[in-house]
């Protein structure tokens, strides 16, 4: 079919926007016509949209549906960034993707700030992904014996997940909620360097199976929301999900004044009245300043999924004086992070991997441990300048006094 027949069949709803490709000789063809029917009936001409170098083809397969062209996005560079982890270990740059003036440069000055200081240590200290189905019995003893089948079970129903992956492994089945006649079981996985989101939902639907035909069980749902996917919770808090990292340092008091023109004692100050009683009063769980700047740019760059930035937003900042110089730590207990899969293999997403060398599979606690440390200068970098303010202002009054 010719391209203005199928933008007048699209316009008169004879055929839908995903079955463009069915008529079309090839997915940019598909692309061109399914934009050219939005301009045509928006009156508009998306001439930027049109202008992409991504291989469609690949990303129509399994990144996006109907698509019609790109979006950019500048990216900036932040570093060197000196990190001392266990996987990542040296000097990075890092490429963050924002529209968001001076984050960059923000990032930029704490990483200047920890590689004048040494560098930041950072360490994993667990790594998984989580699956908590909804299944519905008759009644809470019901459910008590459903939540018993799957203890009972284990090793069977390891078996059945892992069977439907070469890289996922369950690695427990807790905990096991139930309210009223529900239960909610938390699937627990390690996934390799993959995200894994895709993997353990393939995996559980295997299990649950069996458990729908050996028992009375009703799934409800696939997700019953304990998992708990790209929403704030305790439970991702206290148990973790994806990467759970730490990063620390220790920065000389010369180097806090003069790279961030501040003291250790202000930057504490700020953090105990605005990370810590701040976010406390106002009931927040990100006991930060800024997380999700960090985490933002660097899963838009890397083609993590985006919507992951609000588990990343979780973690507690904290900030000791010791004796003029400034102990600075950040928490991160919800990294869900891939160096494969998802969004990565985009061309763009593959080369700001590589930047960090960490493209490909094997990497992924080597990112995790890169990004951590990009979210401690960039926290950093925004608590010394709150800091600076504040302490400038301090000045001024006395100055006045
Ligand atoms: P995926 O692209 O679906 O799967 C990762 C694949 O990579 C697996 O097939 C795995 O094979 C393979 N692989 C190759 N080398 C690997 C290695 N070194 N480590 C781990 N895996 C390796 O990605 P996913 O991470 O499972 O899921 C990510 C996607 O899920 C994203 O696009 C995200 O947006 C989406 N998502 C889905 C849900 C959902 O509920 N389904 C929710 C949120 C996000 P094997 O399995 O054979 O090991």
């Amino acid at each position: 079919m010719k391209a203005n027949e199928i933008i007048n069949k699209l316009k008169k709803r004879e055929i839908k926007l995903y079955e463009v490709e069915k008529y079309s000789s090839s997915v940019s063809e598909a692309v061109d016509i399914r934009r050219k029917f939005i301009e045509e009936i928006s009156d508009l001409k998306l001439s930027k949209i049109a202008d992409y170098t991504l291989n469609m083809e690949a990303a129509q397969k399994k990144n996006i549906e109907n698509p019609i062209g790109t979006i950019q996005i500048p990216v900036g560079i932040a570093g060197p960034l000196k990190v001392k982890g266990k996987y990542a270990d040296g000097d990075f740059y890092v490429p963050l993707a924002t529209s968001e003036g001076a984050l960059v440069a923000s990032v930029n000055r704490g990483a200047s700030t920890i590689t004048e200081a040494g560098g930041v240590n950072v360490r994993i200290i667990d790594d998984k992904m989580t699956r908590a189905p909804v299944i519905k019995t008759d009644s809470g003893v019901e459910a008590i014996k459903i939540k018993e089948w799957f203890e009972d079970n284990f090793q069977k129903l390891k078996q059945i997940a892992e069977s439907t992956t070469n890289h996922g492994k369950l690695l427990k089945i807790d905990p096991i909620l139930i309210i009223g006649n529900y239960i909610y079981p938390r699937f627990v996985y390690s996934t390799g360097d993959s995200m894994g989101m895709n993997m353990v939902t393939i995996a559980t639907e295997k299990v649950l199976d069996l458990l729908l035909n050996e028992t009375n069980a009703q799934l409800i749902a696939l997700s019953g929301n304990v998992c708990v996917d790209k929403k704030t919770s305790a439970i991702n808090m206290v148990e973790g999900r994806g990467k759970t990292v730490v990063a620390d340092i220790l920065i000389p008091s010369n180097v806090v004044k003069n790279k961030l023109k501040t003291t250790a004692s202000a930057i504490e100050e700020v953090n105990i009245a605005k990370n810590l009683l701040g976010s406390a009063v106002s009931g927040s769980m990100s006991f930060n300043a800024h997380y999700a700047n960090m985490i933002a740019a660097i899963f838009l760059a890397t083609g993590q999924d985006i919507a992951h930035t609000v588990e990343g937003s979780l973690g507690i900042t904290t900030a000791e004086n010791r004796n003029g110089d400034l102990y600075f730590s950040v928490n991160m207990p919800d990294l869900p992070i891939a160096t494969v899969g998802g969004g990565t293999s985009l061309e763009t997403a593959k080369e700001c991997l590589s930047i960090m060398d960490v493209a490909g599979g094997g990497k992924a606690k080597k990112f995790a441990e890169i990004i951590i440390a990009t979210v401690l200068a960039g926290e950093l970098s925004l608590l010394g300048a709150l800091a600076a303010g504040h302490l400038a202002r301090a000045h001024k009054e006395l100055g006045r006094g």
